[in-house]
């Protein structure tokens, strides 16, 4: 809810609240926090804003403009759920000291511009946004680098059990490999955490609809919560990851939303519910809804189409790490085939059946990785279905097989998902006008997104001996 500073200092009294905590995330899409007793912030913190070092800070400024500023957003407040003093936690801009203007590069701000311009366009006034994300829980984290370490499994023939989990000696209610949807305790050990996640989630003021375990083996959990508009919704996918990471470390485990750490297991998703909607009389009304394909509108057909045509590029964003690029392979319900369906898991755009009323219309686009940077992913998709929508860019017709198993004859004409983050950086340095529209994103987002991309990941992961080298190579 909207809150003015006062009321924001009215409820530090009235909660007893020790420090307040700000955060903003880094241009990757990292959460970072400082912290200031509750006596120090006053109406002028609202309007000054905070001062902090940005050069430290990976894709920023350089050293010589390195002061920014951070003005703290109180609609986003909430009480920590982690902190052992009463903690209230509040998101920030980020201004320029110089100009005060927003920072061009602060992820939140090209997120707000993303829907502003929607507005502009007099296309929607408002885009939903229904992140589905999916994560492991490991008991144990080993980054040692030999070749049957957690992290780095070779297959050895012990591959039916999850090998993140301490296997022996008893296998009885172990999840073997792909058969972790929906398991009762004691199979599904992770029950208790992720109640703990969904109760803290509520009450930093998420609404959560379910949670589960998922298809990989023992240790892949789903919590999901309810859509929301753009901003908030970036803002609480960073809160979710915060929550889930927290609780598991609070019981000695550790959480993961990396796309694919296991070879020959499900990867963990992040699926985007997406709809466009409109003010009609004082009610939005959903612009997906209608009469074309699985009662989509014409409208969201193009959007699709936007969304489609701009995948490759849009994955340097949605999908942003050289991991990402092992869980887009075929046979672990991750999109392969940039094709769209009702109901085929396996394509890259899925339209849910069971949505069949006009308000939960929606695409799924099931690309995006939870390694994305929300803001920027959001962002990045809304633009693809704008630039659809103004050119009416049809999404050809839909692939209502199970992709996985077409003859290749059939299939060679679909386009695919790029299939590195190497591809995925081209893809995008030739296509990004559609970002550039009304300066959401600009020029210099993209050059230093690909170029802290190219250079601290891909270049980085390019130089090291890959542990798997030592099973291909180290008798060779
Ligand atoms: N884990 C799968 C993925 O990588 C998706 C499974 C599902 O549809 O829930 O996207
Ligand atoms: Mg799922």
């Amino acid at each position: 809810p909207a809150r003015s500073p006062r009321e924001v200092l009215a409820l530090l009294r009235e909660r007893e609240v020790k420090a307040v905590d700000f955060r903003f995330m880094d241009f990757p899409g990292q959460w970072k926090h400082f912290t200031v007793p509750a006596e120090v912030l006053d109406e002028n913190s609202f309007e000054d804003g905070l001062g902090f070092d940005g050069s430290s800070i990976r894709g920023w400024v350089a050293i010589n403009e390195s002061d920014m500023l951070l003005m703290p957003q109180p609609d986003t407040l909430f009480i920590d759920p982690f902190c052992k003093d009463v903690t209230l936690a509040m998101l920030c801009n980020i201004l320029d000291p110089l100009t005060k203007e927003d920072y061009s590069r602060d992820p939140r701000n090209v997120a707000r511009k993303a829907v502003n311009h929607m507005k502009h366009t007099g296309i929607a006034d408002a885009a939903m946004f229904g992140p589905s994300m999916e994560f492991f829980v490991f008991d144990d984290v080993k980054f040692d680098q030999t070749p049957h370490s957690a992290f780095y499994y070779v297959d050895s023939g012990e591959g039916q059990w999850n090998t993140g989990r301490d296997e022996r000696p008893n296998l009885g209610y172990k999840v073997p490999y792909k058969q972790g949807y929906f398991p009762c305790p004691p199979a599904d050990s992770l029950h208790d955490l992720r109640s703990e996640m969904m109760l803290a989630m509520m009450q930093c003021g998420m609404t959560v609809e379910s949670h589960h375990h998922e298809k990989a083996g023992g240790g892949q959990c789903a919590i999901n919560v309810r859509y929301d508009e753009l901003v908030p919704m970036a803002d609480n996918v960073l809160k979710y990851k915060y929550i889930v990471k927290n609780t598991a470390r609070r019981h000695n485990k550790a959480a993961t939303f990396m796309p694919k750490p296991l070879f020959e297991d499900y990867g963990s998703g992040m699926h985007v519910h997406v709809s466009l909607w409109k003010k009609k009389g004082g009610d939005l009304v959903n612009l997906f809804y209608g009469t074309d394909y699985s009662n989509l509108s014409e409208l969201a057909m193009y959007a699709l189409g936007g969304l489609l045509k701009h995948a490759p590029a849009l994955c340097a964003i949605t999908n942003p790490t050289t991991n990402s690029y092992k869980r887009l392979v075929p046979g672990y319900e991750a999109p392969v085939n940039l094709a769209y369906s009702q109901r085929n898991r396996s394509a890259a755009v899925r339209i849910p059946v069971y949505s069949s009323r006009a308000k939960s219309k929606r695409l799924e686009y099931r690309v995006p990785d939870g390694t994305a940077n929300p803001y920027l992913a959001f962002a990045g998709m809304l633009m693809a279905m704008l630039d659809g929508i103004r050119n009416k860019t049809h999404p050809g017709s839909p692939l209502d097989k199970d992709i996985y198993d077409m003859p290749a004859e059939q299939l060679k004409d679909v386009p695919k998902a790029p299939q590195t983050l190497v591809e995925a950086l081209d893809a995008l340095e030739k296509d990004h006008e559609f970002l550039l529209q009304g300066n959401v994103f600009t020029e210099d987002v993209i050059e230093t997104w690909i170029d802290y991309k190219r250079k601290a990941e891909v270049a980085a992961i390019r130089v090291r001996p890959h542990p798997y080298e030592f099973a291909l190579y180290f008798d060779s």
